[in-house]
């Protein structure tokens, strides 16, 4: 049986950060399901779709090539678009997009076969939910939102976005009540998940906890 590591939380807990890390040390394959939704995102900024044109965005959805390389480089139809999906026009309008339950269907099959037969850690809203309920291990990291907007605003200064910080703290903040509120895929907790405050921790603190939990449960 191959092993999957599923990792939930909101915008800038430091999901991405921390999974990289413990995908690195513990030989696992790393998968960031928030890009695969940005790439729809980023798709339908490009071909002038607004979020009302439901229909278009699912056949957009469907007719999309969305891969990852070794390095965690993401690719749309074999561009790389690792940066580009990160942008603040992307970040504007990806939870909307990811709220429509076909997208959703589309992506979660993406996701589940980008799986198949690897051992993998994968981090998004819902994975310990809905894309590997089964697994056992399942973590939600959380944080303050003002750490939270303070770590992504010191990831934008690092890939040339510029943004203040009070428009962060505040799309943060629009996309945790939108993640939280979906009708599918909501970003949940659960009983079964190991919850990880990760507010007044280290990066390395967390990616050690993390790492002893995997090992007890093994
Ligand atoms: O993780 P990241 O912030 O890049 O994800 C971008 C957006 O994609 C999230 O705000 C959320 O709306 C959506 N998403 C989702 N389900 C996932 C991962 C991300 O709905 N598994």
């Amino acid at each position: 049986m191959n092993k999957v590591i599923a990792i939930d939380g909101p915008a800038g807990s430091g999901k991405g950060t921390i999974t990289k890390k413990v995908a690195e040390k513990l030989g696992l394959i790393y998968i960031d399901t928030g890009a695969t939704y940005r790439c729809v995102a980023l798709a339908c900024l490009r071909n002038n779709i607004n979020l009302e044109e439901k229909e278009k965005i699912i056949n957009l959805t469907k007719s999309l090539n969305i891969d990852f390389d070794v390095n965690g480089k993401t690719y749309l139809n074999k561009e790389d678009v690792s940066n580009l999906i990160r942008s603040k026009e992307v970040s504007a309008i990806v939870s909307p997009i990811s709220s429509i339950p076909e997208v959703r269907e589309i992506l979660v099959d993406l996701q589940r076969k980008m799986a198949n037969n690897k051992d993998v850690i994968m981090e998004g809203r819902d994975i310990t939910t809905v894309v590997f309920p089964n697994t056992k291990y399942k973590f939600y990291l959380d944080a303050d939102p003002t750490e939270r907007a303070k770590r992504r605003m010191k990831q934008n200064e690092e890939m040339g976005i510029s943004m203040s910080f009070e428009e962060i703290l505040d799309s943060i903040n629009k996309r945790d009540y939108n993640d939280m509120h979906k009708s599918v895929g909501a970003l949940k907790r659960c009983d079964d998940q190991i919850y990880i405050d990760t507010t007044k921790m280290t990066i390395d603190e967390v990616v050690q906890t993390v790492i002893e939990n995997i090992k007890n449960m093994d």
